[in-house]
């Protein structure tokens, strides 16, 4: 199997990986998959959508195994129903890997270009955007401060090492800045290194 030319977004929870995945996710040719929403897409009376239930409202990570088998699944189904095509398209991760033994698993599937931090210093701001969510989006990780404090937590210790094993890979950007900006920015990115790719006549 070939691997999917991959572009990773990686970030604190509240940094906004995925709404820079959902516009990036419009854009001809690029596809977007944030894990978050496979995992949100699961029937919540099977017994791996319970799962997820359990292991997020604690703001804990489902199992690694689980979680890359099940992203490969929906992958699966998204190259199966043509939304997805691997050999014009290009794949827009967010949410996963969230840690090395994920990206070890997914090694042989994805072929990472480039790896995108979106970083923010301001923990109160990350905060910030968490609470709104809750209350927009119903989440239920969001919803607790002790659950959100954990989160950002995990993300320092389980998360970030993910950035050094794609070293040399990684695109540092301050999340801080208007999404526009944002976005300018990954997408400048993906253009200067394309190295012939993205011609998009396919
Ligand atoms: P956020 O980036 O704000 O944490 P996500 O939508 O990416 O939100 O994830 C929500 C929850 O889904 C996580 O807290 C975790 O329980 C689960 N999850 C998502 N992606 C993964 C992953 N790659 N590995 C394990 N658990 C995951």
């Amino acid at each position: 199997m070939n691997r999917y030319v991959t572009y990773l977004i990686m970030g604190p929870p509240g940094g906004g990986k995925g709404t820079q995945g959902k516009i990036l996710g419009t854009v001809p040719r690029f596809f977007h998959c944030a894990c978050g929403d496979v995992f949100r897409q699961l029937d919540t009376r099977t017994p791996i959508g319970k799962k997820f239930i359990d292991y997020s409202s604690k703001g804990e990570l489902v199992p690694d195994d689980l979680t890359v088998e099940l992203w490969h699944q929906s992958i699966d189904a998204q190259v199966n129903a043509a939304r997805f095509k691997p050999d014009i398209d290009v794949l827009i991760l967010d949410g996963i890997p969230r840690n090395v033994s994920q990206a070890e698993l997914m090694a042989g599937m994805i072929d990472v270009k480039q790896v995108f931090q979106l970083s923010c210093a301001n923990r109160q701001e990350l905060v910030r955007r968490l609470r709104k969510r809750a209350l927009k989006e119903n989440r239920l990780d969001d919803a607790s401060e002790t659950v959100i404090q954990y989160r950002l937590k995990l993300y320092e210790e389980e998360t970030k090492p993910v950035l050094d094993y794609f070293k040399g890979l990684v695109t540092k950007i301050d999340a801080g800045q208007p999404p526009v900006k944002v976005c300018y920015d990954i997408l400048g990115k993906i253009w200067e290194t394309r190295n012939g790719s993205l011609t998009f006549n396919a």
